[in-house]
């Protein structure tokens, strides 16, 4: 019997416990964000829509083979031998000339694997989340922008070792 009204006691404690939160939000004022003239702050580091700086990219094919959805489509030619078309920001010679690179933000589950491996940091995700469209062909964004042409590549840069050669030969 004992146990009975205890197990009541429990039950009417715990409801009452969790109706405080309940009681509390009914008596303060309502917030109402009015979207779009009030725009929200997006947080460093929200995964919107991807973007690709393409001049940068050099065609390793990292994202598209990490994408969970296979939604990044790629297609390249290869330089002449002996030639490049650029070089990136991480000073990688860009050997590859993407002739197609498609992301269908459809597929797109915004896990940002693709922008962790590349290794030049050109795929980033940005902050825009408002790209909503009634045709799903525009959610297909095209990023290929080859280069006109291959160039030679350059001599060798000189080592660090022949770097100080040099200038300990210049301060003699
Ligand atoms: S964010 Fe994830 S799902 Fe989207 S393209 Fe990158 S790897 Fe694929
Ligand atoms: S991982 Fe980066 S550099 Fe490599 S293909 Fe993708 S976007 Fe280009």
């Amino acid at each position: 019997m004992r146990q009975y009204f205890r197990n009541i006691f429990t039950a009417v404690w715990t409801i009452l416990i969790g109706m405080r939160i309940t009681m509390r939000e009914l008596f303060t004022p309502a917030v109402t964000r009015e979207y779009p003239e009030h725009r929200p702050e997006i947080p460093d580091g929200f995964r919107g829509r991807l973007h690709n700086k393409i001049e940068d990219c050099v065609v390793c094919y990292a994202c598209a083979n990490i994408c969970p959805v296979d939604c990044i489509y790629i297609e390249h030619e290869e330089a002449p031998r002996g030639q490049f078309y650029a070089f990136a920001s991480n000073g990688a010679p860009i050997r590859r000339n993407a002739t197609r690179f498609d992301i269908d933000m459809a597929l797109c589950c915004y896990c940002g694997l693709c922008t962790e491996v590349c290794p030049t940091e050109c795929l980033i995700m940005t902050k825009d989340f408002e790209y909503s469209t009634y045709d799903r062909q525009e959610l297909i964004y095209h990023f290929a922008k080859p280069w006109p042409e291959a160039k030679p590549m350059p001599k060798a840069r000189p080592t660090r070792r022949q770097d100080q050669t040099e200038e300990a030969a210049a301060e003699a």
